[in-house]
């Protein structure tokens, strides 16, 4: 008898819970960002994120709110609290990017690259071993596995 694949299943939500995903499956990819987008958008001197195909993500409450930062480039947030959480871009059309903070366990996801790191604050040392980018491994193209 084959053994019955169970599929994998992670939550998160932003800080006042208004806002709950389901993501489905494995991530395409998981790496920190060194950007100075997503440190405006945040606050955060770097952020980790997720990536994921839209079908594998389910909004359980309410859909984060859209914002317009760039051309092109979508980030959402939950409306009552402001819990950055998501992103899309047009040069990733077929992927959901969430913040791997706003998973109930983030510790769950590895990091596989920095990305950005050009743009990496002086005062953050890292001593992983992970793959350094100093924008993304290939400008518009997926991060490695
Ligand atoms: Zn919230
Ligand atoms: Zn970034």
């Amino acid at each position: 008898m084959a053994e019955a694949q169970t599929e994998e299943k992670r939550t998160g939500g932003c800080r006042c819970g208004g806002v709950r995903y389901e993501l489905r499956g494995k991530p395409l990819w998981v790496a920190h960002c060194h950007c100075r987008d997503c440190r405006r958008s945040t606050g955060a001197p770097f952020l980790t994120w997720s990536g994921w195909r839209p079908e594998a993500v389910s909004w359980t409450t309410i859909a984060p709110a859209p914002y317009r930062s760039s051309q092109g480039v979508t980030r959402s947030f939950c409306p009552a609290c402001g819990t950055p959480i998501a992103f899309t871009g047009e040069r990733w059309p077929n992927e959901i990017h969430v913040l791997v903070g706003t998973l109930d366990d983030p510790g769950s996801l590895e990091p596989r690259a920095h990305t950005y790191w050009s743009e990496k604050l002086p005062f953050i040392h890292i001593a992983d071993k992970l793959k350094k980018f100093a924008k993304t491994p290939k400008e518009g193209g997926p991060l490695p596995e």
